[in-house]
């Protein structure tokens, strides 16, 4: 059966009808969006407008058909069960910046504004927005919806903590907004919260009210290439000793990559940053670059390092950084499993890929895995796909998604197949 004959006729009618046929993709070509060829839906519709979203929800609630907010795909095919139905709904149009007010540190930006505007604009006027993902096609919607951290997690926390207010499809077609410009909007439950890291779950975000933040005076970035994962490790380990509150401090093994890699930034004024270098006397094989100097080398290596290495990074572990000094047996347990990592000394988060090798099973690796973790207080370990969602959140589920049409098959907020 082809795709065209699985999803009727009637629902590519419909779709094509609320957003022009352009806009409606079937076939094979929904892989394109970052799906995997064989877990996709059947169909993927792009409206360019929250009354277009809104018409495609009252449809699926009406018919029964699952929806799966999609916005650049970074993500999608690690969040999806064994999924072969439902429509996607790509929020890319959705990509105006509407308001931009640097004396209130502010701007609201459609879900499918791509991170590389966000910067543009507020770089211009000295200005960030703190975290934000420095892969291309990740659209700021998605981020919220994953409540996105990235490698500066420890100083500026999660995409949630940015967003001021934002506006949603809700499951029975209502375009709801929560929270506002100023940070203090909200009497009584947060609902914006709710949203971010929802995966999708509750609604289609379909534009983001950020808080930004003026840019560091100074950002420097020192790397160091280690053969040896323990000596690295008590580097790393060495330097949070002496700068409690570095920006970061990740300890990298790409099995790409023969080297182990210590990445350390630093950011704040000139005088901070450079107490703390005077502080933590970095001895010999450190190469350093800084925001006003030669910046950008390492830093644009170290980027596209990460982002080639983190497509394979699926499992996570949150270690108390008290233990940090003694994990040494579980990057070699990852690297005996041809295992990648990036490990954030300063947050105390683990992240690594699944064994890569031909001789071992996941099952193998995974036995290994947990019989080092088990008992060890203070390391939650995570390996994915094994969420299951608790009684409170399939509550909550069951009141704002009561026909269970916003991506039932999550893996990471919803069930799914888990198999
Ligand atoms: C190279 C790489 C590096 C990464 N590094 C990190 C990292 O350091 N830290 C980290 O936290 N994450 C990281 N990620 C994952 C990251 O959270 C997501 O890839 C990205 O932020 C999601 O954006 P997206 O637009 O691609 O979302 P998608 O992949 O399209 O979707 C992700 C989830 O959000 C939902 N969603 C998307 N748009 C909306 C919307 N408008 N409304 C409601 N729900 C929506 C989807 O249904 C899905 O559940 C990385 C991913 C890649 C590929």
């Amino acid at each position: 059966m082809t795709d065209k004959d699985a999803c009727s006729d009637a629902i590519i009618e419909s779709m094509s009808s609320i957003c022009g046929t352009d806009h409606v993709t079937v076939s094979e070509e929904v892989s394109d969006y970052g799906f995997m060829q064989q877990h996709r839906p059947q169909l993927l519709v792009s409206p360019g407008s929250v009354e277009e979203i809104q018409e495609i929800v009252r449809f699926a609630t009406a018919s029964g058909v699952p929806l799966i907010a999609l916005g650049g795909g970074t993500r999608i095919a690690q969040v999806l069960g064994r999924m072969n139905h439902g429509i996607a709904v790509c929020t890319r149009r959705l990509d105006r910046i509407s308001e931009f007010e640097p004396g209130n540190l502010s701007l609201r930006c459609g879900s499918g504004t791509l991170p590389a505007a966000v910067r543009e604009l507020t770089t211009d006027h000295n200005l960030q927005l703190a975290i934000l993902a420095d892969f291309d096609h990740s659209t700021v919607g998605g981020q919220v919806a994953s409540d996105f951290s990235g490698w500066k997690r420890y100083r500026y926390g999660a995409s949630g903590d940015y967003v001021l207010g934002l506006s949603f499809v809700s499951t029975d077609g209502k375009h709801v907004s929560t929270g506002g410009k100023t940070v203090k909007n909200v009497s009584g439950y947060d609902f914006t919260r709710l949203l971010s890291g929802s995966w999708g779950r509750f609604g289609i975000i379909t534009s983001v009210t950020f808080k930004l933040l003026p840019r560091p005076e100074k950002e420097l970035l020192a790397v160091k290439d280690f053969s040896d994962a323990e000596e690295a490790l008590e580097e790393g380990v060495d330097i949070l000793s002496k700068v409690a509150d570095p920006c970061s401090c990740n300890l990298i093994g790409d099995r790409k990559h023969a080297d182990i890699r210590l990445v350390l930034c630093l950011e704040g004024s000139s005088e901070l940053v450079s107490s703390q270098l005077n502080r933590l006397q970095l001895g010999t094989g450190w190469r350093l670059e800084t925001s006003e100097g030669n910046r950008d080398t390492a830093a644009e290596e170290y980027a596209c390092r990460r982002r080639a290495m983190k497509r394979d990074i699926f499992h996570t572990a949150a270690i108390d950084k008290r233990l940090l000094a003694k994990t040494f047996p579980l990057l070699r347990l990852l690297a005996k499993y041809h295992c990648s990592y990036d490990f954030d000394l300063s947050a105390g988060l683990l992240e690594f890929s699944s064994a890569d090798s031909e001789e071992t099973s996941f099952d193998e690796f995974k036995e290994a895995w947990q019989s080092a973790v088990d008992g060890q207080a203070g390391i939650r370990h995570t390996l994915v796909p094994t969420a299951r969602p608790s009684a409170m959140f399939a509550r909550i589920v069951e009141r704002l998604d009561p026909h269970c049409i916003m991506f039932p098959d999550n893996l990471y907020s919803g069930g799914g197949d888990h198999d």
